[in-house]
């Protein structure tokens, strides 16, 4: 796998075709997975101030390049992505996998009744997709280890979670240890975008 540092940020020089593909074989290797969909604001966090952020997304199973600020970038410095990998279109690419591979997915964060209506939307989209479960981003700390717990039950392929960047990477790298064999990605407004 083609992987460079930018900012001494580690970025993985990926088509869109190539990120779904690594996400093919990261669920079949098991364990659990992180997915970082790479945005100029978390770049411009994790290098200037936080230092958690930066860790986390060394620790990252797969960095894509999300928006033409980061192939930009890249380009200045001598380091051209073949494409932007948005976190959106990784998302609908992912989930038109699942539904042909049969793996499920679980949608975690936005306002109450988003994920719901996103699952419906996508089910219309993708007939025979497996949602193994769907909740809104708006818990309280004292509620999280329940939700971890549901979310391991459900046992998805794939948990997306919307609760803004860098929350969600956060919330994934803090979580995703103990939920199993998943591969975990924050989609920031994705959700709001395919349920509308
Ligand atoms: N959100 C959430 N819980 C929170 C804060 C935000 O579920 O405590 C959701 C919010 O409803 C929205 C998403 O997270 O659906 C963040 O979208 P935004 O476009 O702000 O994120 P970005 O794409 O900029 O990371």
């Amino acid at each position: 796998m083609m992987r460079v540092e930018l900012l001494n940020v580690p970025v993985d020089s990926l088509t869109m075709e190539q990120c779904v593909e690594r996400v093919a074989e990261l669920i079949k290797a098991g364990g659990p997975r992180r997915v970082i969909t790479l945005n100029p604001e978390i770049l411009y966090r994790a290098v200037q101030f936080d230092h958690t952020l930066l860790e986390l997304i060394n620790r990252a199973d797969l960095v894509t390049a999300d928006g033409e600020g980061i192939v930009w970038a890249g380009r200045v410095a001598g380091l051209p992505f073949p494409e932007r990998v948005t976190g959106i279109d990784l998302m609908l690419r992912l989930v038109e996998r699942a539904a042909a591979k049969g793996w499920s997915i679980y949608l975690l964060g936005s306002a109450p009744g988003v994920a719901e209506e996103a699952a419906a939307n996508l089910i219309r989209r993708y007939p025979g997709l497996q949602v193994a479960g769907t909740r809104h981003g708006y818990f309280k700390p004292d509620e999280e280890a329940g939700l971890a717990q549901a979310i391991k039950q459900a046992a998805p392929q794939l948990l997306f979670v919307a609760l803004g960047a860098p929350a969600q990477e956060k919330w994934i790298d803090r979580h995703i240890e103990h939920l199993g064999s998943m591969v975990a990605i924050g989609v920031g407004g994705s959700m709001d975008v395919i349920s509308g």
